[in-house]
């Protein structure tokens, strides 16, 4: 196991709403290892996007601590050293409302590297820029004068990974990248990432709903369910030997493309009911009023604990006590 770049213990983000109160992220702790990549997956509701937001300083943690290449982290963005601010970065999933729509694509990508004073010239801001857009494909002399409003939403989701990669951090937060893309251009993005990745040795926290997406991108994915982690694992394990029943739903409704990719799914496991709420969750495994293995009078009163099952396997579930 190599060093950790990224740790977040007992972390919890809990929001007043005038429902009561909304526990978004409910106690969670996982480590991204220097260089690799987390998946981070869930349905919606289940915490994974608020989780990506404290990370990257957006809402302050209610609890728990972020600790970010040794360094506590856990205060509001504003309150961040500088030098971490450049270090960690995101991209978000709806690239048409983080771009200043206003503004020449020149200027959105250039703005971290003039904050953070990484350019002294114009002529070294536009090299710069162009470098960056070279690197998602956009050939500048295309796209540096446009604006976004000129722009496919893949081209979008493009200048807004050429903008969180304009400072070189080490670490970024890739917030459904693809999710409000069309399917054509879903593989195009995703390929840039991978090649950013393998350049510029990120380490990341991948966010998305979308298992299949797991395999190619991230080295470990957690599972979230309802503010909680459910199971953490090696992609490979992961996908070959799925624990939590939650986690064995999520993968039986993957589509699979070969007969060995079928053999794989988990069997006897349908996908039933809906995410319940965060903020009246339900007692003991929030998953048991969904759950077809749920103990009664055990699942239904006590929370099960995350726990290493095997090296490097976690699951929260009392199937496995
Ligand atoms: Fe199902 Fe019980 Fe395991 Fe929860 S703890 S996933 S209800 S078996």
């Amino acid at each position: 196991m190599g060093e950790y770049i990224l740790e977040v213990r007992n972390l919890k983000k809990y929001f007043q709403t005038s429902y009561g109160t909304v526990k978004a992220v409910d106690d969670i702790s996982f480590e991204v290892v220097k260089g690799t990549t987390m998946g981070l997956v869930g349905e919606s509701g289940s915490g994974k996007s608020t989780t990506g937001h404290v990370v990257v300083g957006l809402f302050p943690p209610t609890a728990g601590k972020i600790i970010f290449k040794g360094k506590d982290i856990s205060v509001p963005l504003e309150k961040r050293p500088k030098k971490i601010k450049r270090d960690i970065q995101m991209v978000f999933q709806d690239p048409a409302s983080s771009l200043n729509p206003k503004k020449i694509i020149r200027d959105i990508v250039g703005l971290p590297l003039l904050v953070h004073r990484m350019v002294e010239t114009r002529e070294e801001l536009e090299e710069k820029v162009s470098k960056l857009l070279e690197l998602v494909e956009l050939p500048p002399e295309d796209y540096m004068y446009r604006r976004p409003g000129d722009l496919g939403g893949g081209e979008k989701q493009a200048v807004s990974i050429a903008r969180a990669i304009a400072t070189n951090p080490s670490f970024v937060i890739f917030d459904e990248p693809t999710s409000a893309l069309d399917v054509s251009i879903q593989a195009k993005i995703i390929n840039a990432i991978l090649d950013i990745q393998e350049k510029f040795k990120l380490s990341s926290l991948f966010i998305t709903h979308d298992l299949s997406l797991m395999r190619n991108i991230s080295s470990h994915v957690a599972i979230m369910y309802l503010g909680k982690i459910v199971e953490i694992a090696p992609t490979e394990v992961f996908f070959q030997k799925p624990m939590h029943p939650y986690t064995q739903m999520l993968l039986s409704s993957v589509p699979v493309l070969t007969k060995e990719e079928e053999e794989l799914k988990p069997k006897g496991i349908e996908s039933v009911g809906e995410i319940g709420s965060p903020i009246h969750p339900p007692k003991g495994c929030r998953f048991h009023p969904r759950c077809p293995y749920a103990i009664k009078g055990m699942c239904d009163k006590k929370e099960p604990m995350l726990k290493e099952i095997e090296p490097g396997h976690f699951v929260a579930c009392h199937l496995y006590d």
